[in-house]
């Protein structure tokens, strides 16, 4: 029961031991190996559990294993997050944990100027952090295309059902090629959640803690 055993790179393990982390939390024990491995998991965890360096850090260390860079307005990986606040809070620990390897990060967001977000993609970025509405408005625009994302996560997707985002996240789902892993995490599994894992995972694991 040690970050050492999870297959995770030096770099990144050096991150976790300078967070202070001595031991994987449950969540992370289980999600780790299993996105590594390249399944699809469907994780049932509440916020405080460890669930950010769950999936976070297996998105950071497939992006230093890949080492190009993407072309010009693509992304390796996405997380969709429900809010602002959540997307600030995942950049947070992609800083974090990312302080070795330094992935290119984009931040999508509503209710902040797309100019400066437009800009962020143009170059294309490893991964984008985004809120459904804001980050559909740049796919229409031309500004990001989901064409070559390999990696999606779906963070606190009931959340992001009450808010109403379930059609866009389904577009956006459509938009990923159709080979690709994808993480859903959520704090509980009401049926259309239940319903989008069945639509756009293929044989997940599935961990609950
Ligand atoms: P989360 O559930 O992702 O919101 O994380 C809750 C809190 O737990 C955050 O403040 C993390 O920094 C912290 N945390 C995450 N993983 C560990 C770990 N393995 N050991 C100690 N603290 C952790």
């Amino acid at each position: 029961n040690s970050f050492d055993d999870l297959g995770l790179a030096e770099p990144l393990l050096r991150a976790v031991r300078a967070e202070g982390y001595t031991h994987p939390t449950p969540i992370q024990a289980q999600v780790i190996p299993a996105m590594l491995a390249g399944r699809d998991i469907v994780g049932i965890a509440q916020t405080g559990t460890g669930k950010t360096a769950a999936f976070t850090l297996p998105l950071l260390h497939a992006i230093a294993q890949r080492g190009e860079r993407p072309a010009p307005r693509r992304c390796h990986a996405l997380v969709l997050v429900p809010t602002r606040e959540l997307a600030a809070q995942v950049a947070d620990s992609v800083r974090a944990y990312g302080r070795h390897t330094r992935p290119s990060v984009a931040l999508v967001i509503g209710g902040a100027r797309p100019g400066p977000q437009i800009r962020a993609l143009s170059g294309g970025v490893d991964l984008v952090i985004a809120t459904p509405g804001r980050l559909l408005d740049h796919m229409g625009a031309g500004a990001i295309s989901l064409a070559s994302t390999g990696t999606v996560v779906l963070d606190e997707a009931d959340q992001m059902l009450d808010l109403g985002f379930m059609p866009a996240i389904r577009r956006v789902m459509a938009a990923l090629p159709a080979v690709r892993h994808t993480a859903l995490l959520s704090a509980t599994m009401p049926k259309p959640i239940r319903a989008l894992a069945n639509d756009f995972l293929s044989d997940p694991a599935e961990i609950s803690v």
